[in-house]
């Protein structure tokens, strides 16, 4: 389902964990993160709140660069991580209990990450190549652990708000309000700057129907 001005609806599930829920996505340019033009309502809750989080938006090389040391080189994903939160994260309003609730799933996947997914991988390079064991089986016994831990942090974040898609001008949020939504749609048909647009106005941008 598609509605104007870059915000869409997602399709309500019909089987799964999230059967009957609805989750909207919106489409926030840079533009707008990085000068903060965002409604000051919660965007999870939708009540008005001057509260906010700090989200990392990195650039789409830096999602893949993420995306691929996530699995193959933890340490260096935990690198990037830290350093896109201090060069690249924008204020998302959101009230004081969403913030809360949002700091503590962050937390836990940081530490649960480092302490399983950095440990493990580590310890399996030592295993590899300080004993005469296989080195295939501290790999396998990694990715053993990675998979274990992929699934519970996935289903974690999937009841907050998250990015789920980033292009050069614009990220894709999922999991907020509708009233979120509706207040930033309405900002923008006040506000005649192009650039608060999603791909700057292009109309075709609208037409963004793609499920998580
Ligand atoms: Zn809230």
């Amino acid at each position: 389902m598609t509605a104007a001005a870059g915000t869409t609806i997602d399709a309500v599930p019909s089987s799964g964990p999230f059967a009957g829920t609805v989750m909207p996505t919106v489409l926030l340019t840079t533009h707008e993160l990085r000068t903060g033009l965002l409604p000051r309502l919660c965007s999870r809750c939708g009540e008005p709140t001057d509260d906010s989080i700090r989200l990392t938006v990195p650039t789409p090389l830096a999602q893949l660069a993420l995306a691929a040391f996530l699995t193959f080189c933890p340490p260096l994903f935990v690198a990037l991580a830290l350093f896109l939160k201090k060069r690249s994260s924008v204020a998302v309003p959101m009230c004081r209990l969403h913030g809360n609730d949002w700091r503590r799933r962050d937390g836990l996947t940081s530490i649960t990450y480092l302490l399983m997914i950095c440990g493990s991988y580590l310890a399996a390079w030592a295993v590899g190549l300080l004993t005469q064991i296989d080195p295939a089986v501290p790999a396998l016994a990694y990715l053993f652990i990675w998979m274990a831990w992929i699934a519970p942090a996935t289903l974690l974040w999937t009841r907050t708000v998250r990015i789920t898609k980033v292009t050069p001008w614009d990220v894709r949020l999922s999991g907020v309000d509708p009233a979120f939504v509706e207040a930033l749609r309405e900002d923008r048909a006040r506000d005649a700057d192009s650039a608060r647009l999603p791909w700057h106005g292009d109309v075709r941008a609208d037409y963004d129907d793609q499920p998580d």
